[in-house]
């Protein structure tokens, strides 16, 4: 399909729970700029996916890549730190303003890079002072400007949830994971996602692998679909080929 490297290598990776096997040797690839759906029934392994690249779930065999680098059982702060962001199925953030939230994915990013830096006033505070002014542009970028200073308890389902999107860019990722990132909103709030979610991928040129239940985002936002039942890969391809595959129908009509 392409001959660009990929940004992140997922190979044969299994994953066990007490004789049930979550993810049985799944592999796929994700181009870089690209938006990858993982898709499948519930219980088909799409959230412990998520939970082996970012760090929660060690595999049992396989690898994961992300460019050059070799993230497989590396702890979640690392993973972090190393470019790969995720947001929660459901929503975990009840405390404080929009900006103290985005402040807090900022934090993560200097401990990683500059402590060092921290010892030294002038440096860290002229340091704080950029990482505010980088929470206030991705909060433009993802419509949460105007809510800046709010607390989040104050804010619409849909502004929380974007919130936790917008948290997770606040650590400049490479790679962005969103699980059901318009799981519980309305119509208009789902429109609202998807093009912010477009916005971000061209402005910030991430890649993005997207676990959605909405077929309709998934269609239209998708480059390339994965289609997970029972832990395994069933079908890989274009939004288009694999919403014609018999073994998806299968999957999803249970017949
Ligand atoms: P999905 O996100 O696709 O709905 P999950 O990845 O959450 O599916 O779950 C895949 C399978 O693994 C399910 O059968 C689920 O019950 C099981 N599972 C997930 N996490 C755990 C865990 N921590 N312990 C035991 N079983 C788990
Ligand atoms: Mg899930």
């Amino acid at each position: 399909r392409t001959t660009t490297p990929p940004v992140l290598d997922v190979r044969d990776v299994t994953v066990r729970f007490a004789g049930l096997t979550a993810l049985d040797s799944v592999s796929f690839t994700v181009v870089p700029g690209s938006v990858h759906a993982l898709i499948g029934p519930n219980g088909a392994g799409k959230s412990t996916c998520f939970n082996v690249l970012s760090g929660l779930y060690r595999p049992a065999s396989g690898s994961v890549r992300l460019g050059d680098t070799d993230l497989t059982s590396l702890a979640p702060h690392r993973i972090a730190a190393l470019g790969i962001a995720r947001t929660f199925q459901n929503i975990v953030t009840t405390e404080g303003t929009v900006g103290d939230n985005l402040m807090l994915g900022r934090h993560i990013l200097s401990r990683a890079g500059f402590a060092a830096s921290a010892l030294r006033l002038p440096s860290a505070v002229r340091e704080q002072r950029e990482h505010l002014a980088r929470a206030r542009e991705i909060a433009e970028l993802t419509g949460l400007g105007p809510h800046f200073d709010s607390p989040v308890a104050l804010l619409s389902y849909g502004d929380r949830k974007r919130v936790e999107f917008a948290r997770a860019l606040c650590l400049e990722p490479t790679v962005l994971l969103l699980d059901e990132p318009v799981a519980g909103m309305n119509a208009a709030e789902r429109a609202r996602t998807a093009d912010t979610i477009r916005a971000v991928r061209a402005e910030l040129g991430l890649s993005v692998v997207l676990v959605e239940h909405d077929m309709g985002l998934v269609m239209r936002l998708a480059d390339e679909v994965t289609v997970l039942d029972f832990g395994r890969v069933i079908a890989h391809g274009t939004p288009d080929e694999v919403r014609r595959d018999p073994e998806v129908l299968r999957a999803y009509l249970g017949t």
